[in-house]
């Protein structure tokens, strides 16, 4: 329970045609009824019952008194994102059912990308709010359509262009970013959650002594992008006879689950012929 003079930005919600919806009050009979899997407790005013990113404690009743739900906006501003006021209201959503820490500070994405957008669509359904920073002009050029409009869409979603992100700083925790914007323009945001989709490093450094050669960011190569590759070698072999690779980790593959599990089906075949080639090479009694 807080009674901070903090701002109240949930006004305009309980005007909300669904209000009722969304934010439903227990008759006496369903409180009685739940009594019996609770615990009475009281709250000093003012007194913390739980912060963002420490694991819900539950639910909570309100019996009597106020909860407020307060949040941080992107300049480090605390505002009421909703208040409970009435006996029967209660305090739960998918984060405390399922006992996973709240996030309802804002976040920041860093990254344009599809990674990005999916993140930002999903946790735009836990966090107050969520920035989206990216280096180009629009999501447009770097991010599927399905997800340009829903993040359109969103009303807690702000998508910040041609921003980079210069340095972090905090302590025990993230305390703030600082970024340079449009035409040089120096910024900090407060922020606490920090998301970054700027791309996969393929983890490959331990082939370098087996001699599975791969290209200069790290993918493996495969069938006819190995230097010297021999003709007709198979597509997914790599540069080690009887060595494959698909999947993401392939360089120039196509980086989908469809096409990851279209290469594990194909690859089998490849992976047939070369056995079938050595054991038409082996002699009787040598393996
Ligand atoms: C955030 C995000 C969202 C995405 N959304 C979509 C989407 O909507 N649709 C879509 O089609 N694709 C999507 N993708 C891409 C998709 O996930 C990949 O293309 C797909 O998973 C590739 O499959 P894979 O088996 O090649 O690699 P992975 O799924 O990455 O599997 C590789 C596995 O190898 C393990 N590994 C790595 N190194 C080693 C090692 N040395 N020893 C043992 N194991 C190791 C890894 O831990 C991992 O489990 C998304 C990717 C990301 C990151």
């Amino acid at each position: 329970m807080v009674d901070n003079p903090v701002p109240e930005d949930d006004a305009g919600v309980r005007e909300h045609p669904r209000y009722a919806q969304m934010f439903p009050v227990l008759t006496e009979e369903d409180i009685q009824r739940v009594r019996r899997f609770g615990r009475l407790s009281h709250f000093a005013v003012g007194e913390c019952l739980y912060r963002a990113g420490s694991l819900c404690p539950g639910m909570f009743l309100i019996l009597s008194g106020k909860v407020r739900i307060v949040g941080r906006d992107g300049l480090g501003h605390e505002r009421v994102l909703h208040t409970y006021t009435q006996r029967g209201e209660f305090t739960s959503d998918v984060t405390q059912l399922s006992n996973k820490p709240a996030v309802v500070e804002p976040v920041l994405l860093v990254g344009g990308g599809n990674s990005a957008g999916q993140a930002a669509v999903f946790l735009a359904a836990h966090a107050e709010h969520v920035h989206l920073f990216i280096r180009g002009t629009s999501l447009e050029h770097s991010m599927s359509r399905y997800l340009t409009e829903r993040i359109a869409v969103l009303p807690n979603v702000t998508v910040h262009t041609r921003v980079d992100l210069r340095a972090l700083e905090g302590g025990a925790r993230l305390e703030r970013v600082y970024y340079r914007g449009a035409g040089g323009v120096e910024g900090c945001m407060t922020t606490h959650h920090l998301f970054v989709f700027i791309g996969a490093a393929p983890n490959t450094a331990w082939l370098a002594t087996c001699g599975v050669q791969r290209d200069e960011k790290g993918f493996v190569l495969t069938g006819a992008e190995v230097p010297d590759a021999a003709p007709h070698v198979p597509s997914l072999q790599t540069s080690l006879e009887g060595v494959f690779a698909i999947g993401d980790v392939r360089s120039g593959s196509i980086k989908r689950v469809a096409s990851a599990v279209g290469e594990g089906a194909a690859v089998v075949a490849q992976i047939h012929a070369v056995l079938a080639g050595m054991r038409g090479t082996c002699q009787p009694g040598t393996r």
